[in-house]
Formats: structure tokens, sequence, C-alpha cells
């Protein structure tokens, strides 16, 4: 019997288990560990805080996982890759022939002085990257009125970099819709030197910013959160008061990670980045989030690289050559506003752009445009969740990113 041990079972560690367990032959175990039974759907923290129950979000991950594969609950301590074991926090080692590590990233607000402290007070700081802290800025969304509203990013890389773009169009139409906009200043606080990283990207998010009268504070490298006196500080000396701050505290990789020597400053595993197999240790590949690949880190590329790297796992435990070649093909939808959102689709080199997804022309999708359809789109990618994407369904969409219906900008 050969051994399959997958840490993690989010969005990457499920579809990868469910995907495998159809290919895989009954000489093969595979087993998935997690610290507790509760799959997030995590694009939905950005709903909460306006509209979205918080039961919605979560379902017992335990039915998730095909027939056939075990689900072990446990908090993971550590990997010792030279002995191929997995240590539980409980003291349980498991061994493996294959590892995939598949743990994603957290919010850790203790790496910016005053955040955590601030954010547990959740007064006038909170986040929406966890669903504790988007369900208590719902309650805080319907008393405050009035004053200075700052959406703030620590730094990059973030899971989902366009959600705190989506949050701030998303409570601009929300007080826009109470009647209150004229009494709420808004500002958009980022460390990138625009409203995002990629040139025209940036272009388009940045001009519906303006369009909202929404303002935008670059270059925001922050020191620390001032809670008591409600300022942002940054480290050129910049302060911005703030009656409510909303943050999303730099994202890093789990602490087994770190502490097995895994990881990289960050906590992010060094892989190859067109086959997630780990750089150091042949037998590991790293799926989601977890991974130092140079896309975003969100669950449209856990989804494209997970169907990349089924026959690249094939082959590998056959010794035999990797046939794919992961693209970083990446695919979000990013909330504008008044009932619409806009998509964007990129890889490793080529930059979101205009025109239409998925069919050149037809669409019905807009890219980089504020539209209806994207807005149903992203409703729709709910159900997709739960009914295709997590039981391994392959969708009509090509893992690799298309450049068919693209336009590149005139120079
Ligand atoms: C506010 C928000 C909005 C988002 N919106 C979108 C969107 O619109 N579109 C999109 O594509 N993506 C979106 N994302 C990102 C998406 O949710 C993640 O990129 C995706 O879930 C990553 O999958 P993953 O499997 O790598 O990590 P996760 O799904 O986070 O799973 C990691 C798993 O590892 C487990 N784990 C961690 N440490 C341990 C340990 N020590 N022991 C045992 N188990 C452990 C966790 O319990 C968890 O179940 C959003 C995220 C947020 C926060």
């Amino acid at each position: 019997m050969r051994t399959l041990l997958i840490l993690g079972a989010g969005t990457a560690g499920t579809m990868a288990a469910n995907h495998l367990r159809k290919v895989l032959g009954d000489d093969w175990s595979i087993t998935v560990v997690d610290r507790d039974t509760d799959h997030h759907y995590q694009p939905g923290y950005l709903f909460v805080p306006f509209w979205m129950e918080p039961g919605r979000v979560v379902r017992d991950r335990r039915p998730l996982l095909a027939e056939g594969v075990t689900f072990v609950e446990g908090r993971v301590a550590l990997v010792h890759p030279e002995r191929s074991e997995v240590e539980l926090a409980d003291g349980t080692g498991m061994t493996y022939d294959w590892l995939i590590i598949a743990s994603g990233t957290r919010p850790d607000p203790t790496m910016v002085e005053g955040m955590a402290e601030a954010l547990a007070r959740r007064e006038d700081v909170h986040d929406f990257y966890t669903l504790e802290g988007a369900t208590a800025l719902r309650e805080r969304l319907r008393t405050f009125e009035a004053g200075r509203l700052l959406v703030h990013v620590s730094e990059m890389p973030i899971k989902c970099p366009v959600a705190p773009l989506e949050f701030a169009f998303l409570v601009e139409d929300h007080y826009r819709r109470r009647g209150l906009r004229h009494m709420v200043d808004i500002t958009f606080v980022t460390p990138l030197d625009g409203a995002f990283t990629k040139p025209v990207a940036a272009g388009e998010l940045g001009g519906l910013l303006k369009d909202r009268s929404i303002r935008l504070a670059a270059d925001f490298a922050v020191e620390r959160v001032d809670g008591e006196a409600g300022t942002l500080v940054a480290y050129d000396g910049r302060e911005l008061r703030f009656d409510l701050l909303v943050t999303v505290p730099p994202n890093v990789g789990q602490q087994f990670v770190v502490d097995s020597g895994l990881g990289n400053d960050a906590g992010f595993v060094p892989v190859d980045k067109h086959t997630l197999r780990s750089v150091e240790h042949e037998r590991i590949f790293v799926l989601g989030d977890a991974s130092d690949i140079p896309t975003s880190k969100a669950g449209s590329v856990a989804h494209f690289a997970t169907e990349s790297f089924i026959d690249n796992f094939l082959a590998a435990v056959e010794d035999r050559p990797l046939p794919n070649s992961f693209d970083g093909h990446a695919n979000c939808f990013v909330e504008s506003g008044r009932g619409q959102a806009m998509l964007l689709d990129f890889n490793y080199d080529t930059e979101p752009l205009q025109g239409a997804y998925p069919l050149p022309a037809v669409g019905p999708m807009r890219l980089l445009r504020p539209s209806r359809v994207n807005h149903l789109g992203k409703l729709a990618f709910e159900q997709i969740y739960w009914r295709m994407l997590l039981p391994g369904h392959r969708l009509p969409v090509p893992a690799e990113m298309s450049m068919a219906g693209k336009r590149r900008p005139k120079e």
C-alpha cells in the first residue's frame, strides 16, 4: 500500500484528495489531516459584513471528501521530510510516501505594532479575513454612521489581493444606500504604488476609486496602529486618522511550515512555480496559498493549479517526466458595488487585460469593466465551489489562461 498524506482540508486539499481518489488505484491510501471539521467558503467573508448570514459560509468538511479518503482531525506540528513523517500536536506520528502541503495562509496581526490589541477590542479596528472578524464588523457597520473610514492592506502577498478593494467599493455602496455617504469619508490605504499591482488593472481600479470618491493613500508601509489615538502610522512618518479602521493584517504561512524549516521568511514553501513540487524535497508538492508561487493567492489559482498538478503527480509516482506546466492562471471577480463586478483573468506572464470572457467577443463576462453579469458570476461561484470545484468535477473552462478575447493596450 502506498500512502499519500495531505495537510489541510481547505480548498486545495479537498480538491486534490477528491481528484486523486478518482485516478489512484486501491493500492493507494489517501489521508487528509485538518485541525478542525469546519470548511469555510472564504469568499463569503466579504459579504458577511453586508448581507450574508455568517453560518452560510461554514460546512462540515468530512462529507466534502470522497469515499475512500480518510479524514484525521489533528493539528500538524512538524514535518520531518528526511524520514517521511508528520508529527501532530498530540504526539501522533504519521508516515507517508508522498506529501501534499495545502495548509493555506493566515492573517497575523501581531506583525504590526498595536494591531492585534486593537483588533481584539473589536471597537474601532476590525478585519474581515476571519469569520469572527467579518461577523463583528457586520455589527459595527450597523452603528457606524459618520466619520473617517480607512480600508487598509498591511502588506503583500495576501490571499485574494482584490478583496480589500472589493470591500471599499461595497462599503461605499452600503453608505450610499443608507443615505449616509456624505457623512463617511473613505480612504483605501495600500503599500502598493497604486490601487493594484499590474499597470492596466491598477489604472482601471484606481479610476473606479476616483469615480466613487474613495481616496487612495498609496506607498503606505504601515509601522503601527494606535488604537487609542485612532491613527495609522507609516514608517515614513505619515499618519492617517480614523474613526473606523478595516484592516487586512499581514498574511503568513502556518507555524508548522516555519518550525519544520520548510518555509521562506513569510512561511511559504518554495516550489517550482510550474510543477508545484518542493524545490528541496521531491516527494512533497504544495498546493494553494501555502506555496511561494508568484501569482494571486486565490481559490481560482488553487483550482487551476490542482487540475494541472494531477497528471504531474501520476507521472511523479511512476518516476516519469512531469507533463504539465502550470502558467499561474488566476481568475478573480472584483465586486464594484451597484450590483456589478469586474473580472480579472491573468497569469505569470500576462497582466489583467480588457476584453470578453470566456468566449471571445461574446463573453458574456467583461474583463476589467463593471457589469451585472460579472456580479451574477461572482454570486454563482458559491454554488460552483461547493458542487463542482470541491468534489473535483472539471469545469468547462481550461486550466490554462487563454489570450482569446483579450485586448492589449495601445502603446
Ligand atoms: C475575504 C476573502 C475573500 C476571498 N475571495 C476569493 C474570491 O473571490 N475568489 C477566490 O478565488 N479566492 C478568494 N479568496 C481566497 C481563497 O479563499 C483562498 O485562496 C483559498 O481558500 C486557498 O485555499 P488553500 O487550500 O490554500 O487554503 P485554505 O482553504 O485556507 O485551507 C487551509 C487548510 O489548512 C488547515 N490547516 C492550517 N494549518 C493547519 C495545521 N497546523 N494543522 C492542520 N490543519 C491546518 C486549515 O484549517 C484549512 O482548512 C478569498 C479569501 C478571503 C479571506
